[in-house]
């Protein structure tokens, strides 16, 4: 078998059109892009504007089954299908998340696609990258330092100092910091007070950034961040400190979508990165609606599996941005299966047909969950190198007696000569017509009954269970006007229950809600069911330890 080169060796040897010419595509003309060197570009506020009532081109969602812990490969079928659909001769875009530095020099990697579907320069793209994070990071932390600015001062807003719910944040995986005291040193430095940091994909800003439609709605939404509560458990606003309208100046850059190509130069726009748990994990709205006004098809990825990827993306961004996702692609593998079916990680390059049966419960699951949205589904096998055709063959019967197809997928190793037949069944699936999306529970319903939804028909729970104070907690909110406000579940990504061990598709589970978390900026009720970490650690061999500089002074060891 041929060496299998890393993802940077192949990143690297790409042949990179200058990103003016990608714009040019695109029909952007020069004075709309802001370059960052030859390959990166933002797109300017009044071209975006100007795109307003064109007529939108179609939405494909990509999301998964329950992933294993090394992810199965959404990214790199987003791009690849994007590729493949410009292949077959479709004007396609492909739009993603941008990358965090904490899962980068921890575990996870990069977030750039992998082996010949990756979006380029993948180094600039899973490091610094065009600023994003770094304006996210400022425009977060500017809000934390006015706030123990005021109270310093003399409070005027009597912010009680015990129920400040506005923590700090890096981008970076730093668990020495997931709890501080701050102000220690004496009276010059405030009043002494236990706080935190969580990293910036986990700050409201990033949610924020991800669901405005532009600048004057971020500055407004930015002003409804709940800061923390005085005495009488009133909110105080970040606009009750005038923190919104310098939050937003520091973020006026870092709204614009940032294009880039794929190996194969065609566009990608790359933008926003919100956490999958605590907020809704799918790139920003403005990027989104921008691509569909640009391309006739929009290839977007969802975080995490269908159970909570898929259901945020159709039941909070869909439903906030007014997006309508023509087909879903289910993407699955026979590793993912296998450890659905109860193989453990390490044997799961052994051919096992069983495990593989078994483990279509999962991917039953989802394909009838994301029906639900009513959004037709296909499923793609992104093929592993360990695939068996015994293997493969059993994955596609199994899904064909669903009523669903199952494609096999070579893009990791070919780029879009392995995905033209996805992209053909994809283009078809949403010329059909029989997208009717519709999300899962209306507005109106109260907030209990909507976790109860989502718990029921998505999860397949038996009860859902809260304390007496969750309950409250939900009840002052909808006599406070947020009764409208969709569900953020914060659950584990590896199972439909909220035991990450419990694989496969069970049903009849309890789902036990342990806290709820209003995010009135962003627009959403948060709802914990398990432990969520929003400040990750380093495992005890980072990443990081393989990444350097070589003679020539480029990077590697970045996947
Ligand atoms: P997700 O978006 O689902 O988290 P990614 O697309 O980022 O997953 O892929 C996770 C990792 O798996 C990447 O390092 C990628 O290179 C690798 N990968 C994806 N598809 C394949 C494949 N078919 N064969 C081998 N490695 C793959
Ligand atoms: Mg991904």
């Amino acid at each position: 078998m041929a060496e299998v080169k890393s993802d940077i060796e192949i990143a690297r040897a790409a042949s990179k059109k200058p990103i003016l010419e990608v714009g040019a595509g695109l029909g952007i003309g020069p004075e709309h892009l802001l370059p960052y060197g030859h390959d990166k570009a933002k797109i300017s506020a009044e071209f975006i504007a100007a795109q307003r009532g064109k007529p939108d081109g179609k939405l494909i969602l990509v999301t998964a089954i329950n992933p294993t812990p090394a992810g199965e490969g959404k990214t790199t079928t987003t791009v690849g299908l994007g590729d493949g659909l410009n292949r077959i001769g479709k004007k396609a875009i492909v739009c993603i998340r941008e990358a965090s530095l904490g899962p980068c020099f921890g575990v996870k990697g990069g977030a750039a696609g992998g082996g010949y579907a990756q979006v380029v320069p993948m180094e600039d793209i899973n490091l610094h990258f065009t600023g994003d994070f770094h304006a996210i990071t400022s425009a977060h932390n500017l809000l934390a330092a006015l706030i123990d600015n005021h109270i310093y001062w003399g409070n005027e807003q009597n912010i009680d100092v015990r129920r400040i719910a506005w923590r700090r944040v890096m981008d970076m995986n730093d668990r020495a910091l997931r709890e501080i005291v701050c102000s220690l040193g004496g009276v010059a430095n405030g009043y002494p007070r236990e706080t935190g940091f969580d990293i910036t994909v986990a700050s409201e800003v990033m949610a924020i950034l991800c669901l405005s439609s532009d600048l004057a709605d971020l500055e407004e939404r930015l002003g409804n961040i709940i800061v923390g509560y005085r005495r009488d458990k009133s909110p105080v606003f970040a606009r009750d400190l005038k923190a919104h309208r310098p939050m937003a100046v520091l973020l006026k850059d870092a709204m614009q979508p940032n294009l880039v190509q794929t190996l194969e130069n065609n566009p990608a726009f790359v933008h926003g990165g919100p956490f999958a748990n605590i907020a809704h994990g799918c790139n920003s709205v403005i990027a989104t609606t921008t691509a569909l006004k640009l391309a006739d098809y929009v290839v977007t990825e969802a975080g995490f599996g269908a159970d909570l990827g898929a259901e945020k993306f159709f039941d909070i961004k869909c439903r906030k941005a007014g997006l309508k996702p023509d087909a879903a692609v289910i993407v699955a593998t026979v590793r993912a299966l296998k450890m659905n079916g109860g193989v453990k990680k390490d044997d799961l390059g052994r051919e096992n047909l069983d495990a593989v049966q078994k483990g279509f419960a999962n991917l039953a699951r989802h394909i009838e969950n994301v029906k639900t949205f009513g959004v037709p589904v296909i499923v793609a096998i992104n093929h592993f190198i360990s695939d068996t055709d015994a293997e493969i063959a059993a994955v596609q019967s199994f899904a064909a007696s669903h009523g669903v197809e199952a494609v096999l997928c070579r893009h990791w190793a070919e780029g879009s000569a392995g995905i033209e037949t996805l992209a053909h069944k994809v283009v078809e699936l949403a010329e059909s017509g029989q997208a009717q999306f519709s999300p899962l529970y209306p507005d109106g319903m109260s907030l209990f009954s909507k976790i109860e939804t989502i718990a029921h028909s998505i999860y397949r729970a038996g009860e859902v269970t809260a304390d007496k104070a969750v309950r409250d907690q939900l009840r002052v909110w909808e006599e406070q006007g947020y009764g409208h406000l969709p569900i953020c579940m914060a659950k584990t990504q590896y199972s439909f229950s909220t035991d990450p061990n419990l694989r496969g598709a069970p049903e009849g589970h309890v789902v036990t809600i342990r806290e709820v978390r209003l995010s009135a900026g962003a627009g959403f009720v948060v709802v914990i069911t398990g432990e969520i970490m929003t400040m990750p650690g380093l495992p005890k061999v980072p990443s990081s330890e393989k990444i350097f500089l070589n003679e020539q002074g480029y990077i590697e060891g970045l996947f």
